[in-house]
């Protein structure tokens, strides 16, 4: 059941104007909202609702983000064509379709392997060639970096090491980070091997990173 119709069309663009009045303002990122068919990214329960700008289950104790969310964290990361973006937490494939829609080099790790095989059986079916893996994106994906730009997911306890050490000089990471409660948004830039800085923006609640450089559970 892989139906786009006119109708979801017209509720993705109602959707836009509501995360323009937000504040989102990058055109290539309200663009990229604009085309992904969110709705199939639901469980059928939820499909109704895809177009609401909230955060809903996709089963396992996991949430596809809120559109907003989507929107904030790929405006941050400043994605240019060609450049090769990692995200950790794949959970729907949702947010790896949108940076599909700015560049064809989308690496995407989830832990739980039953959202994974799930995943990976989405984007087959919609024709969306990102590069998926199961595993603990903690600690990246080494054996495909650098990346231009990691985005994760999940809400994590710190800056995990490994994802600093695996972005390329001039490259960004978006990540919240903050207790298990709410995380505020962090923007850190590689200027140099050696050097990173680090801007500390607006508050979220995600659901927590798990693995090694997460919370270890
Ligand atoms: N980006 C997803 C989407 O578009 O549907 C939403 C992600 S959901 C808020 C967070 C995801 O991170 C969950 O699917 C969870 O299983 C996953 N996750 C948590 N810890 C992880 C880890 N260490 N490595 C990879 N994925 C992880």
């Amino acid at each position: 059941m892989h139906a786009d119709t006119y109708r979801h069309r017209g509720l993705r663009r109602t959707l836009v104007e509501e995360l323009r009045r937000k504040g989102i303002r990058d055109e290539r990122v309200l663009a990229a909202i604009g085309t992904v068919p969110r709705h199939l990214f639901f469980e059928t329960a939820f499909q109704p609702h895809a177009y609401q700008d909230k955060a809903f289950p996709i089963g396992e104790g996991q949430t596809i983000s809120q559109p907003y969310t989507v929107a904030y964290q790929t405006e941050l990361l400043q994605v240019q064509p060609g450049e090769r973006v990692l995200e950790i937490g794949t959970g729907s494939g949702y947010q790896c379709c949108v940076l599909l829609e700015l560049t064809p080099h989308v690496f995407s790790i989830e832990y739980n392997p039953v959202l994974f095989e799930r995943t990976a059986r989405r984007l087959a079916a919609l024709q969306r060639p990102a590069h998926l893996f199961g595993g603990d994106g903690s600690l990246g994906l080494p054996q495909h970096a650098p990346f231009d730009k990691i985005l994760v997911t999940a809400g994590s306890p710190a800056l995990p090491r490994p994802l600093l050490r695996q972005l390329r000089v001039g490259g960004a990471l978006v990540i919240p980070v903050g207790d298990e409660q709410t995380q505020r948004m962090v923007r850190v830039v590689r200027e140099s091997e050696e050097e990173f800085s680090r801007q500390v923006l607006e508050e979220f609640r995600f659901v927590p990173l798990l693995g090694q450089a997460g919370w270890n559970k």
